[in-house]
């Protein structure tokens, strides 16, 4: 779910950030796009109008070149023609003033007299000799029309030229034609010209066929082509637009490309000769002109726009870290990094939509002890060692946590009980074997539940069912001496339903008083006499059904309830008290048990003096039994708890010593009144390794005796035990040898009575 939620939150992120970005780029495109179009819109004014400009000098320049034509024609016209070598000289005179190359005229017959710059005149030229093109504009000339040639060769001057003609008249009648033939050069200096469209483009001029007659030195395209119809750099299609355009005269915009970069041109006719002006915009001007500041402009918000892509990257990526992190906080075990208990009941849950399987779950005897021994860091590593030995044990689709402390939940695909068997005993062997605690033989030792399901028809109950049962498995395993594995089965599940019971019932139970208080006697071993009483809740069901406290004690510490019901017990017996000194009684000591959470609650030292002083009871009448494993905890403060309590009377026990890690350390550290022993001591004194175990507990005895600690011995059962807590210096006994648990009713009636009797 929780994944769900990130998924989503993450895909909502990139969809809004891709959203942005689109809008960002878009804008950006747009924007270039904009600036491009008008960029273009200007480039195409300007060169249009620069092509204009070239045009019209042009034109003004073969205008001028054939008025000067037109006025020697009319001078000629009043000389007298046919003197040709006065013809000649008057001619070599007018071209050293003018810049044709040569000046010829030809009469009607084809007789001629030429002026070339710098060489004699030659007089009887015949028209035959001339190029072709040059007689088309003699031809022309004689029959009254003014025209300019081709360009063409010239054989004479070895240059690219083309010619004038004009006719020159007497009176009415055309009497010959004057020519003058110029290269075509005295278009370069405007054509070369760096100033074309402010120094960004260059201007060639090509005939009607796209052949090139004047090419600018500046053009981009290096080699050496022919017609602008050469080379790769025209497309197809725009060749043949050209090429159509040229036929009809037309002025056309185009581009072409050269080494990788594209090129604007525009073709301008001139409107002679079929002569085109090709201009080509390099784009260079662009830098000098007001599109300069668009340009930075453009680069600047396309830096923008990156920088803001890249910051949102980043951002995104931060955010895919920051959810992975917290996706990895959720669903791990920072410790080991395993899976957690949240993320293995999700799974559980969507394997079995698929599938049946067992669930075990996995835990180490005596673990609290194990970080006392040994400490935190190495009880740290052990778990990290069970963590990898189980990741190489599951197969596909199986999978694991660890939940708390040594807790581990593991998911097998299999169905048949000897099978779980058979894959569990190798995995807990080869966990014994590979997670030693560091330097140390220390030899592990696990024990696990299980609980099985088929393919079920409600994933979700099953996988709740099969959590609950595997707990009940657990905890079976935990108290079984014979076998470690344990399987959910109907003995488990009647105890499964008694819990149930306890748990919906166990607030109502209070309320109706069906704990009832048990008593125990205590006996001092020195005196003989009655040294006082445990009390022991037992819970008398409305039916009738005794309940006892290992049925229910565990389950109300899980749950916390165990808080009132202590409580309530110490109440009850405050109450005992009290009644026994309003009978006159001389009344004994009654040991309460006390449960972890009570003993930490904030309030718990306050309550317990209200009660005394509720009952207006003594406090050292009340002595409150705890458990060793509060002091591997915290035992500053326990320590502390206990002295506050001390200070206002109370005795405080330390139970069931001997039945865990106990350590002798702990013994020295806590300052306590009474030092219960575990009749596990007792059994192991009897046991193979007596010898041992009766010199261990003589010492602790003898310790306990030196720190002023009384010590009692619990289940006493025959003579024998009694003998042997004698001789290794108990103070008082506690058994079934004595008497079992009674209620207070039978032991007012059986003790006090005698108490009384005896002290009367
Ligand atoms: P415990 O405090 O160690 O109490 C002694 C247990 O040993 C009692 O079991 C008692 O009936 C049993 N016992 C006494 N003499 C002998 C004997 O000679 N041989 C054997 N084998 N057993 C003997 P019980 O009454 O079933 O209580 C079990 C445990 O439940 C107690 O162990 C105590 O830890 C817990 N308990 C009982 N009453 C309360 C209570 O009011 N509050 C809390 N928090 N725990 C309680
Ligand atoms: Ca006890
Ligand atoms: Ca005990």
């Amino acid at each position: 779910m929780l994944e769900e939620r990130i998924q989503r939150r993450l895909r909502k992120g990139v969809i809004f950030i891709s959203g942005i970005i689109a809008v960002l780029l878009l804008c950006g495109v747009l924007f270039s796009a904009f600036l491009s179009s008008s960029r273009h819109e200007a480039a195409r004014g300007q060169i249009s109008a620069e092509a204009e400009e070239y045009r019209s000098r042009i034109i003004k320049q073969l205008k001028a070149d054939s008025q000067t034509l037109s006025t020697l024609a009319v001078f000629l016209g009043s000389e007298d023609t046919g003197e040709k070598q006065q013809l000649a000289e008057k001619m070599e005179e007018a071209n050293e003033q003018n810049d044709f190359l040569t000046m010829a005229y030809y009469d009607t017959d084809g007789n001629g007299v030429l002026a070339t710059q710098g060489m004699e005149p030659a007089v009887g030229a015949r028209l035959s000799d001339l190029a072709p093109e040059g007689r088309s504009v003699v031809k022309a000339a004689l029959e009254g029309r003014r025209s300019v040639s081709r360009l063409f060769q010239s054989e004479a001057s070895d240059q690219r030229v083309f010619v004038y003609g004009v006719p020159v008249y007497d009176g009415e009648n055309v009497i010959g034609a004057l020519v003058a033939s110029d290269h075509i050069e005295i278009f370069s200096d405007i054509l070369s010209g760096s100033t074309v469209l402010a120094g960004g483009g260059y201007i060639h001029m090509v005939g009607s066929e796209g052949k090139f007659l004047v090419r600018s030195p500046n053009t981009v395209v290096k080699e050496d082509l022919n017609t602008i119809f050469d080379g790769p750099y025209l497309a197809d299609a725009e060749k043949e637009e050209v090429r159509e355009a040229l036929k009809n005269q037309a002025e056309i915009f185009g581009k072409f490309s050269y080494e990788g970069k594209e090129y604007p041109f525009i073709l301008e006719p001139v409107g002679v000769n079929g002569w085109y002006l090709f201009c080509v915009d390099t784009g260079e001007w662009l830098g000098m002109t007001s599109f300069g500041p668009a340009r930075v402009l453009q680069i600047t918000l396309l830096g923008i726009i990156l920088l803001m892509i890249c910051m949102m990257l980043y951002g995104y990526r931060l955010l895919r870290g920051y959810n992975r992190e917290l996706l990895q906080m959720a669903y791990h075990d920072p410790l080991t990094g395993a899976e957690n208990l949240l993320r293995f009941r999700q799974r559980l849950t969507d394997a079995l939509h698929h599938t049946g399987g067992s669930v075990a779950a996995l835990s180490i005897r005596q673990f609290p002890f194990l970080a006392e021994l040994f400490g935190t860091e190495k009880t740290e590593q052990l778990l990290c060692r069970i963590r990898e030995t189980m990741e190489l044990h599951i197969r596909k689709d199986e999978f694991f946590c660890r939940d708390t402390e040594d807790r581990f939940y593991l998911f097998l695909q299999e169905t048949d009980r000897s099978a779980v068997r058979g894959r569990l005993e190798a995995l807990l062997g080869e966990m014994e074997r590979n997670a030693k605690i560091g330097g140390t033989d220390y030899q592990l030792a696990f024990y696990c539940g299980v609980a099985m399901s088929g393919v079920c028809d409600d994933p979700e109950e099953t996988a709740v069912n099969l959590m609950s049962h595997v707990q009940f498995a657990l905890d079976s395993a935990k108290g079984a001496h014979s076998s470690y594995i344990w399987f959910f089965d109907a003995e488990l599940h009647k105890k499964e339903e008694l819990e149930n019971y306890i748990e919906g019932h166990m607030h109502q139970a209070l309320r109706d008083g069906e704990f009832r208080l048990f008593l125990q006697p205590k006996k001092n071993l020195h005196s003989g006499m009655l040294d006082g009483a445990e009390a022991l809740v037992r819970w008398k069901t409305g039916a009738g059904k005794m309940i006892f406290p290992d049925q229910f004690i565990p389950l109300f510490e899980r749950n916390g309830f165990c808080v009132e019901l202590d409580l309530y017990m110490a109440e009850q017996a405050c109450r005992q008290i009290r009644a026994w000194i309003d009978e006159g009684k001389n009344p004994v000591a009654i040991s309460v048990n006390q449960s972890k959470r009570l003993f930490f609650e904030a309030d718990y030292v306050q309550r317990l003096t209200d009660l005394v002083k509720k009952y207006d009871v003594p406090a050292r009448l009340i002595t409150l039994e705890i458990l060793e494993g509060l002091a591997l905890e915290n035992a500053d403060e326990l320590n502390e708890k206990i002295r506050r309590l001390q200070a206002r009377g109370f005795r405080v026990s330390l139970d069931d010593f001997g039945s865990g890690y106990s350590s002798l350390n702990t013994l020295v550290r806590l300052k306590i009144d009474e030092l219960k022993l575990d009749r596990g001591f007792l059994l192991s004194a009897q046991g193979a390794e007596q010898a041992r175990a009766r010199l261990i507990m003589k010492h602790v005895a003898a310790m306990a005796q030196q720190l002023n600690i009384s010590v009692v011995a619990e289940g006493v059962e025959t003579e024998a035990d009694e003998q042997m807590i004698r001789s290794i210096g108990c103070d008082t006994g506690q058994g079934y040898l004595y008497s079992r648990p009674v209620s207070a009713a039978e032991f007012d009636e059986k003790y006090m009575r005698e108490e009384s009797a005896r002290r009367t």
